[in-house]
């Protein structure tokens, strides 16, 4: 057929070389997704299964991202997210319905705690938070409608490592299943579904992302049924995550290891060091023993990362623990974590059951890649300023 210009602009017939090879994986943005035959046209989301169907249920790009995070994690099949938090949601919605009850740690991530109590119980869920060291505890919250109990370890801010194979035996023989946020392990340094987890998540925002400049989350399940439980609600929430964006999290996956051992080294180094100043009551750090569930990190865990709490003695006010904040050069303030800038940030925290009240004491640390002496020199001149004040 010939072609007016104007449909060549649509419909071209160029030709380039075939046989491209190359060491990236190719950013496929898609929203249609092409048919041979009017016959063929189906709306299934399982791409595994039907094939390519819609830009929704991902493009090879996205597929590829799942599929390197499913084998780094051991499970079944991984669903990709435009965000950790997206993550969290969709399994809540995924797995739970009115009348359920869910079991959540009280050292969960917070925005986890506020879909619960303000989306969750809003639909008819009831929710119950439980001391984060409860073990095999967990029990006698279990109830006949416990369907889902949550996990994250070491939870956030204050770093409590969990009993998580305990909790799951408890949770399965109640007939739940066990949902973990695995995110500071980076999906590589616990392995959650040899622990008895049935379904992970991890903000890829963070290590597999690793450079502070995307947003995407990642739930892997370790068997079928979870998954395709999951993958209907995918379709029917429709929340797909930028195909581009996971082109950046396929390179930082190529880095991740090199990162997290550079992370780890510095981390741990700053952490013993700040344990030995006088100005510091506790480092909440898994791989030191002042931290609530140290044995259980060593027990079950391969290695540690690079976000850890510091708690000031009890003399140092509110003020002066966010002067020692702001008084920091190369530590930045800011929301997320595990990108190559340090970060700093200050918290204020009542007790609640499993999870002492650290009042306004409690200070987050990002570890990044700077040069860690010159980390230490910065931590340093703010800790003294901070003395000099009181
Ligand atoms: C950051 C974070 C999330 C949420 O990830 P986003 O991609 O920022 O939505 C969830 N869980 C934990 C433990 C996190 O640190």
């Amino acid at each position: 057929m010939a072609k007016n210009w104007k449909t060549k602009l649509i419909h071209s017939d160029s030709k380039i070389p075939e046989g491209f090879r190359s060491l990236s994986v190719g950013v496929q943005r898609a929203s249609t997704v092409l048919f041979s035959d009017a016959a063929s046209v189906r709306d299934d989301w399982d791409q595994y299964e039907a094939g390519y169907t819609y830009g929704l249920y991902g493009t090879p790009t996205t597929l590829e991202l799942a599929a390197r995070v499913c084998e780094l994690e051991g499970g079944f099949r991984t669903l990709i997210t435009p965000g950790g938090q997206c993550a969290i949601s969709l399994i809540n919605l995924a797995f739970l319905k009115a009348g359920d009850h869910v079991l959540i740690p009280e050292s969960v991530y917070t925005p986890n705690r506020k879909f619960a109590v303000a989306v969750l119980r809003r639909f008819g869920v009831e929710v119950g938070f439980y001391a984060p060291d409860a073990g095999t505890g967990i029990q006698a919250l279990l109830r006949d409608n416990t369907r889902m109990v949550w996990c994250e370890s070491p939870g956030s801010i204050t770093m409590e490592v969990q009993d998580v194979q305990a909790i799951a035996e408890a949770a399965h023989r109640a007939g739940a299943i066990v949902v973990l946020d695995n995110t500071w392990s980076a999906g590589v340094y616990f392995d959650a579904f040899t622990h008895g987890v049935d379904v992970t998540m991890q903000a890829l925002t963070k290590y597999a992302g690793g450079h502070s400049d995307l947003l995407l989350g990642s739930i892997t399940t370790r068997e079928v049924r979870a998954w395709r439980q999951l993958g209907v609600t995918h379709q029917l929430v429709g929340c797909a995550a930028s195909p581009d964006d996971c082109s950046l999290a396929l390179r930082g996956l190529k880095t991740l290891a090199v990162r997290l051992r550079a992370i780890e080294d510095a981390a741990l180094t700053l952490a013993r060091w700040l344990s030995e100043r006088p100005e510091i009551e506790r480092v909440l750090h898994p791989a030191l023993p002042s931290c609530p569930g140290h044995e259980l990190w060593k027990r079950d865990f391969s290695g540690s990362t690079g976000v850890f709490s510091i708690v000031f003695q009890p003399r140092f006010s509110k003020a002066q623990v966010q002067g020692f904040v702001d008084k920091l050069e190369l530590f930045e303030i800011g929301y997320s974590w595990a990108g190559v800038t340090s970060l700093a940030v200050s918290y204020d925290f009542q007790a609640t059951p499993g999870r002492p009240g650290y009042g306004h004491r409690i200070v987050r640390l990002n570890i990044g890649l700077e040069d860690v002496s010159d980390l230490k020199e910065d931590l340093g001149c703010a800790l003294e300023g901070l003395s000099s004040d009181s």
